[in-house]
């Protein structure tokens, strides 16, 4: 069986010439697919019963299901989808209350090599990359569970997207040409690949690159990240001015803030000043617990001092709202397993 889902319009033209069947079908399954969602061909109204028949004796819109499919008690809503080969990966749909927006966070591999001694998934190690078919069929699910459209994108789910930059910049074109997200609606988080941000510094990326920090010191960043002792912060610092210098554009620092940990007032300073001529934002993300993890939440008041040091030193700051932690859909609570 062919599976549609993940075609462009120029693909599904050839495929309908196969069929005998005119350019115009191929424009009317591309919106059934991208623009109402269906699961399945019976769906398509518009098209003739017959003609839907010989369709379904070679083809499928999906081959993906929703095995598990959990709502939090603040609207987010977390679905485990299990691909043909029984491999699964979370998918989180964030809505924020005083916004129009919904936010899709996908996820790019199964499991994670990059191995971070705070992150869920990075205990599960690294199981395969997905497809660019595949990482789409997560933002198609949303769709076709809500009957809703997804208008904004962040690759935070499980894995790290600059190790299989392929499929994400493929599904990222997809995504701007048949689901009409604009990349600017979109954000791909690294933990801090330096070759590969130096090939998107290049490439000239429209979408928002956000940078996975957490630590501004090299000890500290190596005990939470095993890679930072393959691309070291001065690398890494290299590589993102670089990257701001040829796009022209704002990343964004990530922080998660751990208790006792990196969310003193000296860790603060040693940020501002690491980050100091770097065309930034911050995002502080306060740690969410995970099972059998000794690090802790940060108190708010700790987390609004934080905050205060970095704005005083000229940054926007933003302190990440925790979604779906009662589901465990906050960010790094993501396992893709049912259970452990
Ligand atoms: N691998 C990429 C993208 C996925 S993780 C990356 O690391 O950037 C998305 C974000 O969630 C990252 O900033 C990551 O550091 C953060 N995160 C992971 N575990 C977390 C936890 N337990 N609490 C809060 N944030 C976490
Ligand atoms: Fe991988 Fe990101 Fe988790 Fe680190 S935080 S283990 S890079 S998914």
């Amino acid at each position: 069986m062919e599976i549609l889902a993940g075609l462009g319009l120029n693909e599904l033209e050839n495929l309908m010439l196969k069929y005998g069947a005119s350019k115009f079908r191929a424009k009317q399954i591309h919106n059934w697919i991208y623009t109402n969602s269906v699961s399945e061909i019976d769906e398509m109204t518009n098209l003739s019963k017959d003609f839907r028949e010989e369709m379904k004796k070679s083809l499928l819109v999906t081959d993906v299901k929703i095995k598990t499919k959990q709502v939090s008690s603040d609207g987010t809503i977390k679905y485990l989808i299990e691909y043909a080969d029984g491999e699964c990966v979370e998918t989180v749909l964030m809505r924020f209350d005083n916004r129009a927006n919904l936010t899709a966070c996908v996820s790019s591999q199964v499991g994670c090599a990059v191995n971070c001694s705070f992150c869920a998934t990075g205990k599960r190690g690294f199981i395969r990359n997905l497809t660019y078919r595949e990482i789409i069929e997560q933002v198609l699910t949303i769709q076709r569970d809500t009957g809703l459209k997804v208008t904004n994108i962040v690759f935070m789910g499980q894995g790290e997207p600059l190790l299989n930059l392929d499929n994400v910049l493929r599904a990222l074109n997809i995504f701007n040409t048949d689901f009409q997200i604009g990349a600017r609606r979109i954000t791909i988080s690294t933990s801090g690949i330096v070759p590969k941000i130096n090939e998107l510094a290049d490439m000239g990326l429209q979408s928002t690159l956000a940078i996975s920090l957490h630590s501004s010191n090299h000890k500290n960043r190596a005990e939470l990240m095993p890679i930072e002792n393959k691309y070291p912060l001065d690398e890494l610092k290299s590589a993102l001015l670089n990257y701001v210098e040829k796009s022209g554009k704002r990343i964004t620092v990530e922080y998660i803030l751990i208790h006792k940990f990196n969310d003193k007032i000296e860790d603060a300073k040693e940020l501002a000043c690491f980050i100091k001529d770097l065309k930034c934002n911050v995002n502080l993300i306060p740690y969410n617990p995970v099972a059998n993890m000794a690090y802790k939440k940060p108190s708010n008041d700790d987390i609004m001092k934080f905050k205060c040091i970095l704005e005083h030193s000229g940054k926007k700051v933003t302190v990440r709202l925790e979604r779906g932690a009662d589901i465990d859909a906050a960010c790094g609570q993501l396992k893709g397993k049912i259970c452990d």
